[in-house]
């Protein structure tokens, strides 16, 4: 069995898609994010978390045939306010990735709307402190980002935080051996591709929905259709080739010139 992990990050009314300012390649709109919960529900999808993805992993336990993995990255009030509901009312749940250091800034969940996402079962990770790429950090730096957010979250939350995801993406040996010495039983990246009992728990694959949205795309890609990720993976190839020529700053820089509003 292999297992698909999605990745959403803002997800905004349907009339703020085009007027709200921050990064529009990477946001969707309810109305996109809820037909893809229902196509997901009308196929029998059933979501697991990071923590029962590597239970089953281990072989601790067993997971439905049709499992996906829904996860959000960056920690926007919006995952709060319209995507733990939704979640809810489809009988999903999601792991989501918190920089803690922007908990409680504006357009970010607060301490208090983390407490109440955990009480509805959704499960937190971290996304590192400060969203900086891991891999342009110091040794020291690394270590901190990765620690800090954990046990911040931990002590705040007081649930056991068990999963990162990469700030921006950027992963690299360094970043992998950091998080696993930091107690991490999960590392999520942005490589395209699909999640089985062998892949590598300090770089699981996930797949970005991002603008623009293809829902019918998307439901394939969970489905395993291989012409979908292989589509995807061209388009990724083309990201990682401009973040390496380009640098992260400079590549940044592109993405708000190509992307309106981002
Ligand atoms: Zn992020």
């Amino acid at each position: 069995m292999r297992i698909v992990a999605l990745t959403f990050h803002d997800v905004v009314p349907d009339e703020q898609a085009a007027a709200k300012p921050g990064d529009g390649f990477y946001r969707i709109t309810v109305g996109e994010f809820e037909r893809l919960l229902s196509q997901l529900r009308k196929r029998g999808y059933q979501s697991v978390s990071s923590r029962a993805f590597r239970e089953w992993q281990q072989g601790k336990r067993t997971l439905p045939e049709r499992s996906v993995v829904l996860t959000f990255d960056d920690g926007y009030t919006s995952h709060f306010e319209l995507v733990a509901p939704l979640l809810k009312r489809y009988q999903f749940s999601g792991t989501f990735f918190i920089p803690v250091g922007s908990v409680g800034q504006g357009g970010h969940v607060t301490w208090a709307q983390l407490g109440k996402m955990v009480f509805l079962g959704m499960e937190i990770g971290t996304h590192g402190m400060s969203h900086r790429p891991l891999t342009e950090l110091s040794r020291e730096e690394l270590e901190a980002e990765v620690a800090d957010s954990k046990r911040l979250l931990e002590e705040r939350l007081g649930v056991p935080i068990r999963a990162i995801a990469a700030p921006g993406g950027f992963w690299n040996r360094a970043a992998a051996e950091a998080v696993a010495r930091s107690g991490y039983e999960a590392a999520w990246i942005s490589e395209i591709g699909t999640n089985g009992p062998d892949t590598q728990p300090m770089a699981l694959r996930r797949i970005v929905v991002r603008q623009p949205v293809a829902i019918d795309r998307v439901v394939s890609m969970v489905e395993g259709w291989q012409p979908a990720f292989w589509w995807a993976a061209n388009q990724q190839l083309l990201i990682r080739i401009l973040k390496r020529v380009l640098g992260v700053y400079w590549y940044e820089q592109l993405k708000r010139k190509l992307v309106p509003n981002a």
